[in-house]
């Protein structure tokens, strides 16, 4: 596993003011012909696993890549899972990590992550992926082509990634969903994993959870997942409810000051 140095150009400026940042510079033009390389976008989840498989047997592996963006809070038995489902398909996981939690990503932007605003997501998985992605480029001068695991009841969450992709890299990068585009919807992926390839389905799949990230701490679950966090893991539960604390505990003072109208 490596951590990455962060003096990559994107086209978004990759500074702290976040993946997202404001444009820096005007975008160069490309001069190299660029061999393509099909990037599995590997969640930790079994659609996207599944992708990975396809890629790899319709491209060969030399031709592939499984990526992973280590947020740090993911649950031991994902890590198991994953190793195992890139031994089965011959194919290692590239990671990157950008070296902090979520948690500390709150505390330094001193903004608490919630369904509606994560830079966790944003500093952790996105920014990671866009210096990938350039790194690709300017070094290997390969052109990535990104798969991504999503099915039919996040079909937004497909349009949201192919107009991102569109518009942050320096040159645009193209996106695939072959769960959207491809396969037939019938297509049980985690049946298939557990079944045809033996390999356990990550356990919180088990345990309910519709996603299989962060541990169920994932900020943008909303009430129906911390309910159900509650309820089969109370000690990660806690542990969200000990972060909020200590984050109000250390910012207590801000919105006090600001909500004091001048002269009253
Ligand atoms: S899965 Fe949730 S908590 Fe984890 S990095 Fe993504 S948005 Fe943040």
């Amino acid at each position: 596993m490596t951590i990455f140095s962060n003096n990559v150009k994107t086209k978004k400026q990759l500074s702290k003011k976040g993946a997202l940042g404001a444009l820096s510079a005007p975008a160069p033009v490309s001069t190299h012909k660029r061999e393509p390389v099909h990037v599995a976008m590997f969640s930790g989840g079994a659609a996207s696993a599944y992708v990975a498989y396809y890629i790899v047997q319709k491209y060969g592996k030399e031709n592939c890549i499984l990526f992973f963006t280590d947020t740090l809070w993911e649950d031991a038995d994902n890590y198991r899972f994953m190793e195992e489902v890139a031994e089965y398909i011959g194919l290692p996981i590239t990671y990157r990590i950008d070296g902090r939690t979520p948690e500390e990503v709150f505390f330094e932007q001193k903004f608490l992550g919630n369904s509606r605003m994560a830079k966790c997501s944003e500093e952790l998985k996105v920014r990671q992926t866009l210096i990938f992605l350039e790194e690709l480029r300017d070094d290997e001068l390969r052109e990535p082509i990104l798969y991504f695991g999503i099915g039919g009841h996040e079909a937004h969450r497909a349009v949201n990634l192919k107009n991102f992709y569109e518009h942050n890299p320096i040159e645009p990068i193209e996106t695939r969903f072959p769960m959207l585009e491809t396969f037939t919807e019938d297509l049980d992926a985690k049946a298939i994993i557990r079944d045809e390839w033996r390999i356990a389905l990550p356990r919180m799949y088990g345990l309910g959870f519709s996603h299989a990230n962060c541990s169920g701490r994932c900020v943008r679950g909303g009430l129906g997942h911390y309910a159900l966090l509650y309820k089969v893991w109370p000690e990660q539960y806690a542990e969200q409810e000990a972060m909020e604390e200590r984050f109000r505990t250390k910012f207590n003072d801000f919105p006090k000051e600001v909500s004091q109208p001048q002269g009253v």
